[in-house]
């Protein structure tokens, strides 16, 4: 089986100032050492990406957008195309995060096009999918999940130009502060660790996130799950101190 890289994404959603974001990018650099065997991405808002890419400059943190449209240019005002997130220093970009598909109007088949768009560009998209609270109660949790990704992956192949990303982030603990427990964790990333060759051929080496109240007290258990591969972090990402302690228990 191929060992894959553990990723710590943070998503800083729609908070920092250019002035904060720096600060706080300067501070997760300095804290992540050379040696440490784990990815670390920042998605901070558009705003400061470019911000955020002078400061990880020379250091082995990337960085991420939090969205992306499809289109690489044109008059779709307020949007921003792959081809800009790359020339502004990204090399990931988060694409059908539930609260783009909750505020915005995301759907699978948007997804899908966002997902093509990005990987055409040559970036690296970190794909989410996840169930509402009322899906998991009504015992649809792994339809929801496999309908996302049959939807979602429609048209790509395991050998996309660059690595795909898969994050799985139950709707009802995104900053909820509830976390999925490793067991309810573990299953939903088992099903798509299954359900990717079966979509992609080889998948092997696409790495399953989680995402939903991860904190510096629950990562350890949660990453010593077998098809877990890291996380996609929110809340606990908007702090150094935090984010490094769950970078350092992914290592
Ligand atoms: C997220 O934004 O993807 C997320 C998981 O947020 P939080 O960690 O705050 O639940």
């Amino acid at each position: 089986m191929t060992k894959r890289l553990p990723l710590i994404a943070g998503n800083w959603k729609m908070h920092k100032t250019l002035g904060e974001a720096r600060a706080l990018a300067r501070e997760i650099c300095q804290g992540v050492t050379g040696d440490l065997k784990v990815e670390v991405v920042l998605a901070p808002p558009y705003t400061a990406l470019t911000t955020v890419a002078a400061e990880l400059s020379g250091s082995p943190v990337k960085l991420a957008a939090q969205d992306t449209f499809w289109e690489p240019q044109g008059a779709f005002t307020g949007a921003i195309s792959p081809l800009m997130l790359k020339d502004a220093g990204c090399r990931y970009v988060i694409v059908g995060h539930s609260e783009r598909r909750q505020h915005f109007g995301e759907t699978n088949q948007t997804v899908n096009l966002k997902l093509k768009a990005a990987l055409a560009a040559g970036l690296c998209p970190i794909f989410c999918v996840g169930e509402t609270i009322a899906e998991r109660q009504a015992g649809q949790t792994l339809k929801v999940v496999g309908r996302q990704l049959i939807e979602g992956l429609a048209g790509l192949t395991g050998d996309t130009p660059e690595p795909l990303v898969v994050a799985y982030e139950p709707v009802w603990a995104i900053g909820t502060g509830l976390t999925a427990t490793p067991d309810q964790t573990q299953e939903v990333h088992a099903f798509i660790r299954v359900k990717l060759p079966e979509l992609l051929g080889a998948a092997d080496d696409i790495r399953i996130l989680y995402g939903g109240s991860v904190t510096p007290e629950n990562s350890a258990s949660l990453m010593r799950e077998a098809d877990i591969d890291g996380a996609l972090v929110g809340g606990a990402s908007l702090k150094s101190d935090s984010f490094l302690k769950i970078i350092a228990a992914a290592g």
